[in-house]
């Protein structure tokens, strides 16, 4: 999953990073509004973290232009302590849910979870199929003989796309704006060479290729 992080304390960042990409997330950061409001209308993103004070553009004007625009990926803003206004406005103007600072981190993950969930309409944390699971809370695979599989953080991502979208076909270049991170070079050619190291580990079949299409899981 690929994940927008707008804001601009520099030493929050740093602190949620690496939980974020412990989690699975593909992070993009936009330390102000003005890059925020073009990456989300020009990026695919899974879910956004938002802080509403930003300079720039405030996070409610970055927020509302992206609603305006059609833009609909699931938002969570970040507010002020107490501030519960900030709260209401945010809602108004497309949030979907809102944590007020200071927040455990493990609460902000939570609540992404949760928002990522409902986007791929599934009801609960433990993905399955053909007798591979994937625990999205604990980030843990273990194949058909119960035996957990170690993946690469792109290889994680990959399986986890893949099995919140079970039945449908998904073309490398959709999954490889799904996967990838800022630093990593865009290419969906690579793709291939992860869905094949999948394969190694959970069997040939788990992994279907439709020639010209792209991806989809197997018949379980
Ligand atoms: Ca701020």
């Amino acid at each position: 999953m690929r994940l927008l992080l707008v804001e601009d304390d520099l030493s929050l960042v740093n602190s949620l990073k690496p939980a974020l990409k412990k989690a699975g997330y593909a992070i993009e950061h936009a330390d102000n509004g003005i890059d925020a409001e073009f990456l989300g209308r020009e990026e695919v993103f899974d879910a956004v973290i938002l802080d509403l004070g930003l300079p720039g553009l405030p996070g409610l004007e970055v927020l509302k232009r992206w609603r305006e625009q059609s833009v609909n990926m699931p938002v969570l803003i970040l507010t002020a302590r107490d501030a519960w206004h900030e709260k209401v406005d945010g809602l108004k103007a497309g949030a979907d849910d809102y944590l007020s600072k200071p927040f455990h981190t493990e609460e902000l993950l939570a609540r992404l979870e949760a928002l990522v969930r409902r986007k791929f309409g599934r009801a609960d944390n433990h993905l399955s199929h053909a007798g591979v699971t994937l625990d999205v809370h604990k980030q843990a695979v273990t194949n058909a003989l119960g035996k957990v599989i170690e993946l690469t953080g792109i290889e994680y991502r990959i399986l986890y796309y893949l099995m919140m979208n079970p039945d449908k076909v998904i073309s490398k270049t959709e999954l490889s704006e799904h996967v990838y991170e800022e630093e990593q070079l865009k290419d969906s050619n690579v793709i291939e060479v992860y869905i094949n190291r999948l394969r190694q580990r959970l069997g040939k079949e788990f992994i279907e290729t439709r020639r010209g299409q792209g991806y989809c899981l197997g018949e379980a």
